[in-house]
């Protein structure tokens, strides 16, 4: 066996590169956000299981060196836990926090071109997973913080740093079980969170930054078909597989109307500003009060999967059930529907609208579970908001900002529902193709656009945390 494989070896004992591979430290950034990313994505967090507290590990003495107050808080599932780390104001005012998921989704190997858990460093980018999504921002945000104690910049607030367990997917120690059992270590005035987009044209400037004010909300709907269980050598016409497929094909075709949420609309005016051509029309259409425009200005946006997305509540079947066996009939035939819906969207009208486009009684329609009580969107008129809007429109001068409704969801609920403002934004800079990326193969994140979100966070902070002078 020779040093390599042994090495190699130790390192998947661990459950991720804890241990910088020897060969790696050499190609360490020097811009210290960069390095820092490196370091997290070498800490391997798939989730499941997560792995979460080994983050928590790396991140403790670098904060308690600086004078933070550092927690780390252990979730029933070992590994996994929350770190806290939080510098101390004169409390003249409430705390504001920075909020980072830990844990990434995992990873096909055979589709990247580069180790995706080596932190690789290479023309001008940091490849890895979570690079983006969202061990980027955590350096982001970590490294802000850690420039206000480094700088000695004087506190009228505390300033919380939080990385956490369990955002990707449905999980049990997400922010929801930290909120419920330790809610006074992550109480705030506000919070920042992941969200929004600081996207570049091709030439590299940023075409517009957008802050997430709100997520959209999500549940599931059951359809369910009945029909007579028999033989399947005697079929009748009462099946219940092809009821249901008749109800989902009606579904299919249909669309739902176009509802702008204020910040939508505001997002869609920046979009026909930064926009050209038949775009640029289709945007302002959108936005306008004529109907047919806005029905052929949806039909042109709506090729944008994304777009598509954030101007109405969407459906999409994601599961079905069933049979049980190669020679029956079953009796019945199940399918859930995930609704995404805009912040505000009324459950019964949801049902009832699947009911008339389906237009068959004898299909069942009903919620899969309780969704959740409505979160409410944060206002765009807070100090942390507003402190954010001015350094974005600093940082990438000649941007256009605006609100931003998030088309899925995020670990933010946590705060909103208890009536704390968050904030959603990914700090850097990225084009069209690093966002295909995300959750896909060889994501990466460019250090420049690291070095200037870090700038535009670490603002931020000062004007928004810090004493007046
Ligand atoms: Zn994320």
């Amino acid at each position: 066996m020779t040093f390599f494989s042994r090495c190699c070896a130790a390192l998947a004992f661990l459950g991720g590169a804890v241990v910088p591979h020897p060969a790696l430290t050499a190609q360490m950034p020097s811009d210290p956000t960069a390095a820092l990313l490196v370091e997290l994505i070498r800490v391997n967090t798939s989730n499941p299981p997560g792995n979460e507290g080994a983050i928590a590990e790396l991140l403790a003495p670098r904060f308690r060196a600086l004078g933070f107050e550092v927690e780390i808080i252990p979730t029933p599932q070992p590994g996994k836990a929350h770190f806290i780390a939080r510098l101390r104001g004169s409390g003249a005012r409430r705390p504001v926090l920075l909020a980072a998921h830990a844990d990434v989704v995992g990873v096909e190997r055979e589709k990247w071109t580069v180790d995706p858990f080596a932190g690789v460093v290479k023309d001008g980018y940091v490849f890895g997973r979570g690079a983006l999504d969202f061990k980027g921002g955590m350096a982001v945000f970590a490294r802000a913080v850690m420039l206000l104690a480094e700088r000695r910049i004087p506190l009228d607030r505390d300033v919380i740093f939080l990385a956490e367990a369990d955002e990707e997917g449905a999980l049990p120690y997400s922010t929801s079980w930290l909120a419920t059992n330790h809610w006074p270590a992550i109480d705030a005035e506000f919070a920042l969170n992941e969200g929004g987009w600081i996207i570049k044209r091709p030439d590299g400037r940023v075409r517009y930054v957008s802050i997430s004010t709100a997520d959209k909300t999500t549940f599931g709907v059951v359809l369910t078909a009945r029909g007579t269980s028999t033989h399947s050598s005697m079929p009748r016409p009462d099946n219940a597989i092809y009821t249901l497929a008749r109800a989902l094909a009606r579904l299919s075709n249909h669309e739902t109307a176009v509802t702008l949420t204020p910040s939508t609309r505001q997002f869609f005016r920046v979009l026909a500003k930064t926009s050209e051509g038949e775009l640029a029309r289709s945007f302002r259409d959108l936005t306008g009060s004529d109907p047919q425009r806005v029905r052929r200005a949806d039909r042109v946006i709506s090729k944008d999967p994304l777009l598509h997305a954030i101007m109405r509540t969407t459906f999409a079947p994601v599961l079905m059930n069933a049979g049980f066996r190669g020679n029956v009939i079953p009796g019945s035939a199940e399918a859930t529907v995930n609704v995404r819906g805009i912040p505000g969207t009324d459950v019964n009208a949801v049902l009832a609208e699947i009911r008339r486009v389906i237009a068959d009684s004898t299909v069942d329609v009903r919620v899969a579970q309780t969704p959740q009580a409505p979160v409410p969107v944060s206002p765009d008129t807070t100090a942390l908001y507003r402190a954010l809007e001015t350094e974005a429109r600093a940082q990438y001068p000649g941007a256009e900002e605006t609100p931003y409704l998030f088309q899925a969801g995020t670990d933010a609920a946590a705060w909103r529902m208890r009536g704390v403002p968050v904030y959603g934004i990914y700090p850097y800079a990225i084009d069209a193709e690093d966002l295909t990326r995300m959750h896909g193969n060889d994501e990466r994140i460019a250090i420049a656009s690291l070095r200037d979100g870090t700038e535009m966070i670490y603002r931020t902070l000062v004007r928004v945390a810090g004493r007046p002078q």
